[in-house]
């Protein structure tokens, strides 16, 4: 993966958080290690692919500090002053003494040293972004100590100047040493600001490190969303840094417009383009900018499912880029793909981001394709969804495909065109439409009668109540009254109905069986923003509860604990429960083997949503893995690579 980046044309590629002992573990999080020399070859092979494309190769050396859990290695977490764990762990760290830090010393230096043997030619220490040992020593939150190593902002920037010190010692001959620093915590006089301790750090370190890499905290804040934050976000805290230093400052914020990274160069806001998001959804970005193909970059939509792999311990993903974390495993490339096998002509019937990047990589194989869309628009979910509140970049899930499929001669689009399956069997004997593959993207939709996880059966008296779907509100139907939005879908839809719906005007009462409002996007570093946004628009929430009836003008609520029931008053009641998906065509024409036989109609697959209704990005995947595997040798058992343990 980072071999493709560097042959997408980026200057240096750099790991992610790379634990250097094993008293630094966050698992399930899915980070580096470089415990010991065991570990280099793996990061030996990296080096090896990024140089390969003359890029450099960087490594975040990093030690988890109080928020490590160690879970796997059991040892109990270290920090300047014994406090409880980050998160709800019953956990504590204990606190450093002067071996401890003689110790930690040392780990960094050994794994310093290992980087350069791994052939690192960047080689990072790390105080970004919260979560590590240093920024643990920086706040003054955490950082009670009485030493030379607690109080004055001097005595808790020490152990930073010593490690920048220790290792331009250990390495420093051949390798840059760059620090990564979040000047901004936004924790107030509590933290570090922008204004104050952040800049005095950069002012008294200002010329000890090679390389300046500089971001805010904490990480939600680092990787905000395009709900929350557009693109740049970041320039307001470390535009000051370039002035405070003569070495090279290189920041991130979602950047993927060639104009805006111009901008900050000759504005000398920066003198590098930091990214991570920006080079998952499309790491062939400078590339593109080189050749003068700026348009055909694959924009970051800043939707986070990059984030949510890591709190899984799945393999990374990305809504725009369904090759990421494909590369190794099943030999995809985000540019590259295996060209048709023969002239046969593919129907895709549905625009949405199935049918789309289905079509898109079936006509980059070389296929002919006709894409079949009912409405008058290509996007299907993702236009609709791009409408609501804070989710416009969305779209560019449609845009890029939208672009790269209308430049392909070999790829027909009909807008406007729903399919039946009489017509789909009719139209293949026609000349122009000489179609013998087809793949059905037909999507989903929303259900009216409350099923899902809490309900296995329909919700007792819901004709007694107007009720609407997520549907109805994104075809804009009117809504009247008090509204009460029933959430058991737990990620984006049921907190932005009712953050539309209260916009409005409307009385809103958002019901979720969860703990939390919008569970499920604790994984996409958002849950608190949204929660924080409903309540200071006067939503009211009402979480771990259920509903378990409605009559008219009302709705019954019940605890999810003790089934205690009270009723609130209800005009209007919207259901965010579960999709039911669209198979019927699938399902017509796979029940009709003759007829598909006769109409000379060799293979018909059901995608995306019609075949499962997941997120957007399963959608793309879907689409791009029916595209990759149309004619290509059988799936073997496990169809990729997977990670074994040698015994
Ligand atoms: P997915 O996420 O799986 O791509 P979407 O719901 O986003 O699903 O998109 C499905 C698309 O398929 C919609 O744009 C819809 O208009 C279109 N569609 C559904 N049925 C037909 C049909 N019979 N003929 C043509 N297009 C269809
Ligand atoms: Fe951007 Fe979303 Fe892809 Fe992450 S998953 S890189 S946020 S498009």
């Amino acid at each position: 993966m980072r071999g493709i980046k560097a042959e997408g044309g980026w200057g240096v590629v750099c790991t992610e958080e790379v634990y250097i002992h094993p008293s630094s573990e966050c698992d399930p999080l899915v980070e580096g290690r470089l415990w010991d020399d065991y570990d280099i070859p793996a990061f030996a092979k990296m080096t090896e692919a990024v140089h390969e494309h003359g890029s450099l190769a960087g490594i975040e050396l990093q030690h988890g500090g109080y928020c490590s859990t160690n879970h796997y290695s059991r040892i109990p977490p270290i920090s300047p002053s014994p406090i409880s764990v980050d998160s709800y762990e019953p956990i504590q760290a204990r606190a450093m003494d002067k071996s401890d830090i003689r110790n930690f010393r040392k780990w960094h230096r050994q794994a310093a040293l290992r980087s350069k043997q791994a052939g690192f030619d960047l080689v990072y220490i790390y105080a970004a972004h919260g979560g590590t040992l240093l920024s643990d020593f920086l706040s003054r939150r955490i950082n009670k100590r009485t030493d030379e190593y607690g109080g004055s902002l001097e005595n808790r920037v020490r152990l930073f100047r010593e490690l920048i010190e220790d290792t331009k010692d250990a390495v420093g001959d051949s390798c840059a040493v760059a620090v990564r620093f979040g000047v901004e915590e936004f924790l107030g006089n509590q933290g570090i600001t922008s204004e104050n301790e952040g800049k005095e750090i950069v002012e008294m370190l200002a010329e000890l490190p090679d390389l300046w890499d500089v971001n805010i905290s904490d990480w939600s804040m680092d990787s905000a969303t395009s709900r929350f934050e557009s693109e740049g976000y970041q320039e307001q805290y470390i535009d000051f840094v370039k002035s405070l230093t003569t070495k090279p400052v290189v920041g991130v914020g979602r950047y993927t417009s060639p104009d805006t990274m111009v901008s900050l160069i000759k504005r000398g806001v920066m003198d590098m383009i930091g990214a991570a998001r920006p080079s998952i959804a499309d790491p062939f970005l400078p590339k593109k900018i080189d050749e003068g193909r700026e348009d055909e970059i694959r924009e970051c939509i800043g939707c986070n499912i990059c984030v949510t792999g890591d709190w899984l311990g799945a393999p990374i993903s990305c809504t725009q880029n369904p090759t990421m974390g494909e590369e190794w495993r099943r030999g995809w490339h985000p540019e590259r793909i295996e060209p048709s096998v023969s002239d046969d002509c593919v129907l895709v019937v549905g625009g949405g981001p199935a049918g789309m990047e289905c079509a898109l990589a079936l006509g980059q194989r070389g296929y002919r394709v006709i894409l079949a869309e009912a409405s008058g628009e290509l996007g299907g979910r993702v236009t609709r969804e791009s409408r609501l509140p804070g989710l416009t970049v969305w779209g560019r899930v449609r845009d890029y495909r939208v672009l790269m499929l209308e430049r392909m001669e070999n790829v027909s689009i009909y807008r406007e065109n729903p399919l039946s399956a009489d017509e789909i069997f009719e139209f293949s004997a026609e000349d122009q439409f000489d179609y013998s593959h087809v793949m059905l993207a037909n999507g989903s939709f929303w259900r009216r009668n409350g099923l899902g996880r809490i309900h296995r059966e329909p919700i007792p008296g819901l004709n007694k109540l107007k009720v609407f779907t997520p549907d109805d509100i994104m075809d804009g139907v009117i809504v009247k009254g008090r509204v009460v939005v029933f959430d058991d879908d737990h990620f984006y839809m049921g907190g932005i109905l009712a953050e539309k719906l209260r916009q409005e005007g409307h009385e809103v009462i958002l019901v979720t069986p969860a703990p939390d409002i919008s569970i499920w996007t604790h994984k996409t570093l958002e849950q608190k923003k949204i929660q924080k946004q409903l309540m200071d628009l006067g939503v009211e929430i009402v979480t771990q509860t259920n509903l378990t009836g409605v009559e008219k003008g009302k709705v019954e609520l019940s605890c999810m604990f003790t089934e205690k029931k009270i009723k609130r008053e209800c005009d209007s009641l919207i259901l965010v429960t579960e999709r039911v998906p669209n198979d019927g065509l699938f399902n017509s024409l796979n029940g009709d083997p003759e007829r598909l036989n006769n109409a000379g109609i060799k293979t018909l697959k059901c995608i995306g949503d019609s075949f499962a209704p997941a997120t957007i990005a399963s959608a793309v995947y879907s689409g791009h893995l029916a595209a990759r595997e149309f004619q290509a040798d059988p799936q073997q058992e496990v169809p990729f690579l997977r990670e074994r343990i040698q015994i």
